[in-house]
Order: structure tokens, then sequence, then C-alpha cells
């Protein structure tokens, strides 16, 4: 049987890898030249608790049961999460009913371990925190990771379990037989197929219109970021959320897996012609600078790095759209997945393939024998024991040799994220670190791109930055 996985954000990769259990033929068919590059990159980066989801939601139904998966598949994937646990924070009597409200909602939705807390509490474990808080909803089971390598793993994962992973093809058509699809047609290929998941984030409605199968409409809202360089002494430890509004949960102090600080995201609401459009604005980031200090007053912007925005898949319902269409019925859709998206992806993978493909469509799966549920991360050589540092060094010196030296990448990592897959200076950006520090890579990217060129065998002026027209010279380059 063929199985055809529409996007590679974090949902389609989970969905992939969670397919690759089993013996079958699995592509992955996603537009941009690398994995997790549209929503999955541009987010806050939360394993929320799953307070915040409505009770009888599609999205409650899949949060703190998405939250609880992510312990296990961060050792089988060997990606990064720290369980920093959040607070919303109240600062007077109306928002302290709200966080009550959200307790209660919470134990609905099966969180474990709410708590709320009073100022003393949240001062002592956050001192950073604006004084005049007076409560603060704990959630211990809040998280953080790094969502792009989430895609990057399952992909991973799933390809060294068989799977096909298509890069760089848009698809663009359906050819059908007696209401069911049988091939994919992309920009470049056509693919025969028994079965279609739709995971095509923010074009996921598009692409239900393409292959004439039931959608909901999906409209940007679009979230604006600032990332704050790490600051010796400087430690926010928690994700901070205030009181939420009626449109998001505000916007948010978080720290990053890696040790910035991220502050957003605002929410504001596009036409659905512009669903590239991530860009950034004055009036979005100065939004992002006045809410995020008035949770934190010691924030220094002299420490920002980059800005940056992300685009929900908005939806009237607001909710997640999961289900197997009526109308073309080897076409399951998994859209409007806003957030909690990256969150309840592994769930929503595992209802897929389990209740959706073997129990509702009765397709009968055979389990793998051999499927190995392992994968490991790149070997980051500046985290190592020093002694284990020039062992490695003494095999492969390139282990020695910084090329990125704000986050202390070295040219073996940027060799071993070419081997796995990246192509351009991006698929090495999120597959490394390197350029993701301070200098964004002001002072690396020269480098990196010489190595591109050199493992890559191809002139440096065929390397590009990451979308198909991003070239980063124009001719050749004198050297
Ligand atoms: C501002 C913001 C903040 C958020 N914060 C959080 C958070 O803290 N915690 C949380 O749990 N969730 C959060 N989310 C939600 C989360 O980011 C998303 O739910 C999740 O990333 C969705 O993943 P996806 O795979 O469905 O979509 P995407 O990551 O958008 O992936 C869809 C993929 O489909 C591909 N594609 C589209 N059309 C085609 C086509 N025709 N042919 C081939 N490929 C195609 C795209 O290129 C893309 O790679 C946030 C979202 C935003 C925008």
């Amino acid at each position: 049987m063929k199985v055809t996985v529409i996007g590679a954000g974090v949902v389609g990769s989970l969905i992939a890898r969670e397919l690759s259990r089993y013996d079958l033929e699995l592509s992955i068919i996603e537009q941009n030249l690398d994995v997790g590059w549209a929503a999955t990159k541009a987010n806050s980066a939360i394993l929320h608790a799953g307070y915040d989801d409505p009770p009888n939601s599609v999205r409650s139904k899949f949060c703190s049961k998405g939250n609880s998966m992510y312990t296990r598949l961060s050792e089988e994937l060997d990606f990064e999460i720290k369980r920093t646990g959040s607070y919303v924070a109240a600062f007077n009597n109306e928002e302290l009913r709200t966080l009550k409200k959200l307790l209660k909602q919470g134990r609905i939705n099966n969180v474990p371990d709410l708590e709320i807390h009073e100022r003393e509490t949240l001062i002592q474990r956050e001192p950073e925190l604006n004084p005049d808080i007076q409560y603060g909803l704990w959630a211990p089971t809040a998280g953080i990771t790094e969502p792009w390598e989430v895609a990057i793993a399952a992909v991973e994962n799933a390809v060294a379990n068989g799977a096909r992973i298509i890069l760089g093809e848009k698809v663009v058509g359906f050819e059908k037989r007696r209401s069911k699809i049988t091939e994919i047609t992309t920009q470049k290929g056509v693919y025969k197929t028994d079965l279609v998941v739709n995971a095509g984030g923010i074009f996921a409605d598009d692409i239900a219109q393409l292959a004439g199968a039931e959608y909901v409409p999906l409209h940007p809202r679009r979230g604006e970021y600032i990332v704050l360089d790490r600051k010796p002494g400087f430690a926010v430890k928690t994700v901070i959320f205030p009181s939420p509004t009626a449109v998001s949960k505000g916007i948010l102090v978080v720290p990053t897996v890696n040790g910035e600080i991220l502050l957003g995201p605002t929410a504001v609401d596009l036409s659905s012609d512009m669903k590239n459009s991530t860009r950034t604005t004055k009036e979005g980031l100065n939004r992002v600078m006045r809410s995020a200090k008035f949770l934190v007053s010691s924030l220094d912007f002299s420490r920002v790095i980059k800005t940056f925005s992300g685009l929900r898949p908005e939806s009237p319902q607001k909710d997640f759209f999961i289900g197997v269409s009526k109308r073309v019925p080897n076409f399951i859709n998994v859209m409007a997945m806003r957030s909690p998206g990256l969150t309840a992806a592994p769930a929503v993978a595992e209802h897929v393939v389990e209740k959706i493909i073997q129990q509702k469509l009765k397709f009968k799966l055979s389990k793998k024998r051999d499927f190995n549920p392992k994968r490991s991360r790149i070997k980051r050589f500046a985290e190592l024991p020093p002694e284990q540092w020039r062992e490695a060094v003494r095999k492969d010196p390139a282990a020695g040799r910084l090329v990125c030296y704000c986050n202390k990448v070295t040219e073996a990592e940027i060799v071993e994220a070419i081997r796995r897959g990246a192509r351009t200076l991006d698929g090495v950006k999120f597959r490394t670190r390197a350029m993701f520090g301070r200098c964004q890579g002001g002072f690396c990217s020269i480098s990196i791109m010489k190595i591109l060129k050199r493992e890559l065998g191809i002139d440096m002026s065929r390397l590009r930055m990451k979308s198909q027209n991003s070239w980063i010279v124009s001719r050749k380059v004198r050297e």
C-alpha cells in the first residue's frame, strides 16, 4: 500500500514517523527545500500543559496527551526538551478569576499538578518578575523544545525506517478514480498513492479544495517575535504568560532550549491571500517589547539578535480539523493546527494512524519487525567533557575547527548536517545552531558556504539561503 503525507511540518513529520512503523510504501512531499520550515520553525516552542483549551474541543483531547508523549519521543529521537514549567501571571483580582477558570478547565482536561501560587513564591522562583505580580497559575508539565528539530528528527527516523522524502515539490493536483485519489501531481512529477494525509499547514485548505475534499477556510494570524541574546547572570527559568485575552494567550517571556530569551507573539489576523506574509512590523515589535517588559522589567533590548514572525492557521471554529473526507474517502485532513499544534502533534499522529487509518478506514497495517524507534542527534562537540572532545579531534581534526563562534559549532557538525540532507544555509542553521547566535551568521556564513560548496561539489553561486530563489551570490566568486 502506498501512503503519501503532504507537508513536512511537525505534524506531517510525526505522522510519517508513526506510519513508518508499518509495512507500506511511505512518501512525504514537501514544497520547501527542507523540513519544518513553515509554522513549525516560527512559534513559541512551548509544550503547553493543556489548561488553555476549552473542554470538549479537539485541541483539549490532544494537548495534555501530546505533552506527556514528548518525554519518550525526545528520548527515542534524541531532541531536547526542558520541563521548565509555566506561570500565567495575575496582577489583580479580576485576573485571579481568570487563573481559577484556567485551573478548573485544566483539571477537566486532565492536566496534572496545577496550582495557584502567591506573590512570595513567584518572586522567589522568578526574581526578575514584575514585583506587582499577585498570583501565578503554575503548570509544572509545561516545557520548551526546538520544534524544527522535532520535525527533522521525525523525518530522519521515518527515512531510516524506509520512508521517502521528496523535497522542493509543491503538490498542485490530484487524479481520481471513483472518488478516490490515485495520483498526486507536483510541479515536478506524478506519484501514485492509495491514501493521502493532508498536513499542509496554512495551505491545507487549498490542498483539500484541490482534492475536492471538505475543508475549513484558513487565514493567517501573524505572531511577531524578538529573540534576546544570552546574558550572564540574567535568567528567566520558566515560561511566563500574561492572563490570556479572548484572542490569544498574550505576549510571553520564554527561555529557549539554547539559553536565549524569546518574546512574543502578537496576534494579527491577515486576509487569506497573505499566507506567505511573514514580515515583521515596527508596531508589532514595539508591542512585543512593551508587553514583555511589563512582565519582566529587567529585559535588556540592547541584546536583540533576531526578529521574526510565524503564521497561525486560524479557522472560524478555532479548533483542529482532523478526519477522513466523506467526499474523497482516501483523503485525511489534519488541518487548522493552530496552537497547541506542536504540543498535540505526537498524540494527533498516533490518532491518525491508529484510529483513522486502521480503525475507521479498516486498513490492515502490519508492523515492521525491524522498526528502529531510535535516532541520534548531531554530536555537539563543545558540550562534551574536554577529554572526550580532544579524543574526537584526534580522530577527526574537523571536530576541533570552530566555524560558528557564538554557538561553538565545529566544521565536523556542519559536514554531518550536510551528510544528513542540509543543502542550504538554513538547512545547516536549523540542524546545528550555527548562525543562530549573536552574529546571526555575520561571521560564519561565508565559512559555511565554503563547506557546503566543497561537500556538495557545486559552485558557490548555486547555493541558496533557504527558498528556491534565495540565491546568495549572483555569479562565480573569486576565492
Ligand atoms: C505564532 C505561533 C505561535 C505558536 N506557538 C505554539 C506553541 O508555543 N506551542 C504549540 O504547541 N504550538 C504553537 N503554535 C502552533 C504550531 O506552531 C503549529 O500547530 C504547528 O507548527 C503546525 O505544524 P504543521 O505541520 O501542521 O504545519 P507547518 O509547520 O506549517 O507545515 C506544513 C507544511 O506543509 C507544506 N506544504 C504546504 N502546502 C504544500 C503543498 N501544496 N505541497 C507540498 N507541501 C506543502 C509547507 O511547506 C509546510 O512545510 C504556534 C503557532 C504560531 C504561528
